[in-house]
């Protein structure tokens, strides 16, 4: 694992066989210039110094490591927090949404364009198009629309324009697709910020690139706290950019455990009522990449859920596939229930509201905790909860 950075992803964009980039060839000319652009231009005094004062002026950071007093105490061991619910937006997607937005900055472009699920990236995307003085289109399914009423009100504040998706099941998949498309319009003056660690080269790298300062920050804050290093890091993985920001700072230190945990929703023998990729997945495409994926028996995507919706995604991040099969990190499942535990839990004992997809990487640090009562567990808290407070309440009710 040493040199890894230098190594991953090689000049295709692959992670030993994962990733690349399988698109039109038009496409394939903006992925090019994209990934020039990246190169030439992220190493460059002037982008370090801007991006660094947004990070420190704007979003806030750095965020804080956090002691978790009760709940160590209750569960044994100790658990820290990497505060990324206090990143402007609250959660860790503004990390890459500036970056990127920076990018087009230097690039000379106008506009941004994404897809959005549960409309937390196209929030994010929104916050950076603002801050830049960019127009911003966030492509949503009509479904979604209807379900995440208060994301949507809040793009169209920001000043972004959302565009609904009315074909096919109206919802992620077919937002990317119209997404790409309205890109390939007006290539010249757009750029497509994806979401996560996934799609064609060179976004997971570039992505992950961008997140890798939660794992910068986390490590210095944590050796400053304690003097030596975590035993555990944990992170839930959707697509995965949350969990690569905090795992790359460890990746060498093969001493330290790395924990990427995937939703094991209501049962995870039945497909359509998870989104375990890792843990059921087999390898295969999606989206222009190769990665772990969850299919049906057609080999197609198959259709995923979660109670957190920013993790149901039937494939995951090429880097994460990789060092799945190098067995550098341990991928496992927490349940909605377990989460929905672990929810109240860190609300309960530390006074933390936490993202649902957030309370699934919890959900896995209690248990470790409880099996190595000497050990040190790191999280990345990705985000707060307010999003899904009424939705708890009302589907689980209060606990006593
Ligand atoms: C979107 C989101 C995730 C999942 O995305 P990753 O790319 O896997 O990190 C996790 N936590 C929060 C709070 C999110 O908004």
């Amino acid at each position: 694992m040493t040199n890894y950075f230098k190594q991953y992803p090689d000049a295709e964009g692959f992670f030993k066989g994962y990733g690349g980039s399988f698109i039109p060839p038009n496409l394939m000319e903006e992925m090019e210039r994209i990934n020039n652009a990246y190169h030439a231009i992220s190493k460059s005094h002037n982008f370090i110094s801007e991006l660094r004062s947004i990070r420190k002026h704007y979003q806030g950071r750095p965020t804080p490591v956090y002691y978790c007093n009760r709940l160590s105490e209750k569960y044994g061991g100790r658990i820290y927090l990497k505060r990324e619910d206090l990143n402007h937006t609250g959660a860790h997607k503004l990390n890459h949404c500036m970056g990127e937005a920076l990018l087009a900055k230097y690039m000379g472009k106008k506009r941004l364009i994404a897809e959005t699920g549960a409309g937390q990236h196209g929030v994010a995307l929104a916050t950076a198009a603002a801050y830049f003085g960019l127009e911003c289109e966030i492509h949503m399914g009509e479904v979604d629309i209807a379900k995440e009423h208060p994301n949507v009100v809040r793009m169209k504040i920001l000043g972004a324009k959302v565009v609904p998706v009315t074909h096919g099941l109206k919802t992620l998949k077919e937002a990317v697709d119209s997404a790409f498309e309205s890109y390939l319009k007006d290539p010249i003056n757009t750029i497509y910020c994806i979401g996560s660690v996934v799609g064609p080269h060179p976004f997971p790298m570039l992505v992950r690139d961008f997140q890798r300062v939660v794992g910068i920050e986390a490590k210095e804050q944590f050796f400053e706290m304690t003097g030596e290093q975590p035993d555990h890091v944990v992170a839930c993985v959707g697509g995965g950019s949350n969990a690569m920001g905090i795992f790359s700072a460890y990746i060498e230190d093969e001493d330290v455990q790395l924990y990427g945990v995937e939703p094991g929703g209501r049962s995870v023998t039945k497909i359509g009522e998870h989104a375990a990729t890792m843990s059921f997945g087999k390898p295969g495409m999606i989206h222009g990449f190769k990665c772990y994926l969850l299919q049906d028996d057609k080999g197609e995507p198959a259709p995923v859920y979660s109670v957190a919706s920013g993790l149901d995604y039937p494939g995951v991040g090429p880097e994460h596939s990789m060092l799945k099969d190098l067995k550098r990190v341990n991928y496992v499942v927490a349940s909605d229930k377990e989460c929905i535990d672990a929810f109240y839990q860190l609300s309960r004992l530390e006074g933390i509201i936490p993202a649902l997809e957030s309370a699934h990487a919890v959900a896995h640090a209690l248990k470790l905790a409880k099996e190595n009562p000497t050990s040190a567990t790191l999280v990345n808290l990705s985000g707060r909860g307010d999003k899904d407070i009424d939705f708890v309440v009302d589907t689980y009710g209060l606990p006593d």
